[in-house]
């Protein structure tokens, strides 16, 4: 399925300092959105190809919309204990905003994820915490749906400009920071412990 491109098209680009995990070639396909992925298991079969990211509702809610392409390679495979597994990696692009000014920059997301295919979320607490459960209706699997929810816990938690680059001038981070070299002073009531105890001194 995904073999038939030219060798000397898919070696075209310099991409070195790639992921570590492996060389990717470059994608040029979609990813099926629907497998069954118990079939796949059972042949050890790979996919590999794009997912578009303007296409996912869910990423946007949580990182505004985006553009472009995530790229995604799923190992199908069962384990010795019999489990039936996906071993994924992706890699993505996104455009992301700066927690100090807003204005969004660009920000490499990639994940590598271990899932265990289950057919019942009863089924889910069997698996070793190494996994993370997914679950298989029908024989059937969403894999866009698993993109999405990888992408969005691969999502860092704050981004930042460099200060050169940061539409807030870096003399407004010295004064607001107090010289510490830290941007994030967490204000009290961000901390619930901290208002426990503030609480607690009152009486
Ligand atoms: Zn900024």
């Amino acid at each position: 399925m995904s073999e038939g491109g030219p060798q000397e098209l898919r070696q075209g680009f310099d991409t070195d300092g790639g992921s570590a995990y492996h060389c990717a070639p470059m994608l040029t396909s979609q990813l099926p959105s629907r497998v069954e992925p118990y079939k796949l298991a059972a042949r050890h079969e790979r996919l590999e190809g794009l997912v578009a990211l303007d296409g996912l509702k869910r990423l946007a809610e949580e990182a505004g919309v985006q553009t472009g392409d995530c790229q995604v390679t799923l190992d199908f495979t069962i384990d010795a204990q019999g489990r039936h597994e996906i071993r994924g990696f992706l890699e993505a692009q996104l455009r992301l905003g700066c927690r100090r000014c807003l204005v969004p920059m660009a920000q490499a997301v990639t994940s590598e994820f271990l899932l265990g295919m289950v057919t019942d979320e009863a089924l889910a607490g069997e698996l070793p915490a190494s996994h993370e459960p997914v679950l298989v209706k029908n024989e059937q699997l969403d894999l866009l749906t698993v993109v999405e929810d990888e992408l969005i816990l691969s999502l860092p938690q704050v981004v930042y400009h460099d200060e050169a680059d940061c539409f807030v001038p870096a003399h407004q981070l010295v004064s607001k920071a107090d010289d510490d070299g830290s941007a994030e002073a967490p204000a009290a009531a961000d901390n619930p412990f901290a208002v426990l105890s503030a609480l607690k001194g009152k009486k």
